[in-house]
């Protein structure tokens, strides 16, 4: 194995034919005539905004949803031309100057956020109107959309391209009482209903996340917008008609950096530093709290020589330090795999993340920048990434 596209020996592995099919099974299941608008927010759930926003460009998705204007200017800058929307990260005025430049759909919910893009913009900016259907988060109050509609109609320089809402407390219909469900759904499409045919001419009407796009097919409107299917999961049992969703990120590995016998260290209770009677072999991965390991995995193991081995002692902020006891054979240069396969033995994501005590959100997004990812095609690494960057390899 040749590992010179590694800056530092610790990185995730993210296949993108897995994305490809996620992204497919869900275009495939909602037809030709739904647009997919897939949630990449919070640098695309950790796998990496460039990679995987070129990824889906390349896949056929008719907008990306981000958190935030900086990912979407590294998507910009990296040659990615489809529409992007920002969610809500900052107070639109502010930076109103930054959509415009950068060609970026605001979500607005007020008419003074859509004053500013119109200030801002020499021509009409296309602008998504988010509505607060039961979510009790963002947006204007369905029962208030039909006025904030009709004062935006009034600006000379936005077109209103979309009107969506975040939906929550979804299942299949017959596991869980459907009325809260419904309301959230009564609100929106009395809301639209309210503004008569001027509601058919915005393209993009979505309120469907990955639960409801899959059990409600009633709600898919003309648009849809999963955020964890893309990523391979979704929260709802799975059975027919359910898409068949995997998991990107398949592996986080490491390698020795240092493999040797040491007579003291922190290797006392709660991490107090300790003299050893008999020489302990240690091995010392690059790993540590600072990439989003948690202190937990004092008492973890990882895979090493194809082997189960323990953590000897608390996390550093960069390393971790494992007991090589029963792994005499490892030298500096070895694999390490915190989760994934190797050999016969697999740690699997979930059984590390439950270790840690972590919902799959915290688990993914603890994982810090400089862990870097590896990208995999056919099995392969193909790109990498390198602080902001992301380079080829050959
Ligand atoms: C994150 C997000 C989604 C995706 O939600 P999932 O339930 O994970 O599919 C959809 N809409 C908005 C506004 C979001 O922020």
């Amino acid at each position: 194995m040749n590992y010179s596209y590694l800056k530092r020996d610790c990185w995730l592995e993210i296949d993108l034919d897995l994305l490809r099919g996620n992204f497919m099974a869900m275009k495939n299941m909602v037809g030709p005539n739904i647009k997919v608008m897939p949630a990449v927010k919070a640098n695309a759930y950790s796998h990496g905004i460039v990679a995987c926003g070129k990824e889906l460009e390349a896949c056929g998705a008719d907008y990306l949803g981000l958190g935030n204007i900086d990912e979407a200017i590294m998507l910009r800058e990296n040659g990615v031309k489809m529409p992007l929307l920002i969610f809500a990260g900052n107070l639109i005025a502010e930076v109103a100057d930054l959509y415009i430049k950068y060609n970026l759909i605001p979500t607005v919910f007020t008419y003074e956020h859509a004053k500013a893009i119109s200030d801002a913009a020499k021509e009409p900016h296309p602008i998504f109107i988010k509505m607060d259907c039961g979510r009790g988060r963002l947006g204007v109050d369905a029962e208030d959309f039909p006025a904030l509609f009709a004062r935006i109609a009034t600006l000379p320089n936005v077109r209103v391209e979309g009107v969506y809402s975040h939906m929550c407390a979804v299942n299949w219909p017959d596991k869980a009482s459907t009325e809260y469900g419904e309301w959230q759904y009564k609100r929106f499409s009395s809301a639209l209903a309210a503004i008569g045919p001027a509601a058919e001419k915005i393209p993009f009407r979505q309120l469907a996340n990955t639960p409801a796009s899959i059990a409600l097919p009633e709600l898919r409107m003309t648009g849809i917008c999963p955020g964890r299917a893309i990523w391979g999961f979704s929260p709802l049992e799975k059975r027919e008609g359910h898409p068949e969703l995997k998991m990107p990120m398949v592996a986080w590995k490491s390698r020795l950096l240092h493999v040797h016998d040491v007579i003291g260290g922190k290797f006392g209770e709660g991490g107090k530093a300790k003299r050893l009677d008999t020489p302990l072999r240690i091995g010392v991965m690059a790993g540590g709290v600072s990439d989003g390991i948690s202190t937990k995995q004092e008492h973890g193991s990882v895979l090493v020589c194809g082997k189960r081995v323990p953590v000897a002692s608390a996390i550093c902020l960069e390393h971790t330090i494992l007991d090589l006891t029963n792994c005499p054979e490892a030298k500096p240069g070895d694999e390490v795999v915190i989760f994934g396969r190797q050999g016969t033995e697999e740690i699997s994501m979930d059984e590390v993340r439950k270790f840690w005590e972590k919902d799959l959100m915290s688990f993914w997004t603890a994982i810090t920048p400089h862990v870097q990812r590896v990208y995999l095609r056919d099995g392969k690494p193909c790109a990498v990434t390198s602080g902001d960057r992301l380079e080829e390899i050959k």
